[in-house]
């Protein structure tokens, strides 16, 4: 799978789209996100319609090396 930096999205059972660096959690699947939240992997269809977490986005941009759009920094 095309994987062009070290983490991956995943939405969460707290129906929040976390990023995480570990491999690619499965549907169902307890997963440790960027901003330190433990939780399920939650693949259903509607679940990709979350929310992105917060302080997962901010994190992965660190980790990418790209720097936030104005328009969310804070
Ligand atoms: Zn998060």
């Amino acid at each position: 799978m095309f994987r062009p930096h070290p983490f991956s999205w995943r939405p969460g059972a707290d129906r929040v789209r976390h990023a995480t660096t570990q491999d690619m959690p499965r549907d169902g699947a307890r997963f440790e996100s960027l901003c330190g939240v433990t939780t399920t992997a939650d693949c259903g269809e509607a679940a990709w319609l979350h929310p992105t977490c917060d302080a997962c986005n901010a994190e992965a941009h660190r980790v990418a090396g790209v720097p936030m759009p104005l328009a969310n920094a804070r």
